[in-house]
């Protein structure tokens, strides 16, 4: 058997989005933009949900795999409003 990637693990997985309830906001994106230097949301993110481009940081949350780690790592400027999925959205992980 040969061994898979992460991404290849990741692609198994399944989706639902919930539209126009997203469950993890940036409260103020200003701050981002203005304020924090490091982005370590962007850098941390495993599903790849923040983007930055100039200082400006783009949150999309399809495909968030609801690991809690933009949350933790943004514990100097606590800029994200974090929630699980309502029941039923988010990911649906394929084990195995
Ligand atoms: S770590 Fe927090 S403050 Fe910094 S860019 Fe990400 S969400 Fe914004
Ligand atoms: S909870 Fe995890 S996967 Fe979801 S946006 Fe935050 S860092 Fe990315």
């Amino acid at each position: 058997m040969t061994a898979q990637k992460v991404e290849e693990k990741l692609f198994q997985n399944r989706y639902l989005v919930d539209a126009d309830n997203p469950h993890i906001r940036i409260k103020d994106p200003e701050v981002c933009a203005t304020r924090c230097e490091t982005k370590q949301c962007a850098v941390c993110c495993p599903a790849g949900c923040y983007t930055v481009e100039e200082a400006k940081v783009t949150l999309i949350t399809d495909g968030c795999l609801e690991c809690g780690a933009c949350r933790v790592v943004c514990n100097t400027y606590l800029n994200v409003a974090w929630e699980y999925p309502r029941g039923g959205y988010g990911i649906l992980f394929k084990f195995g």
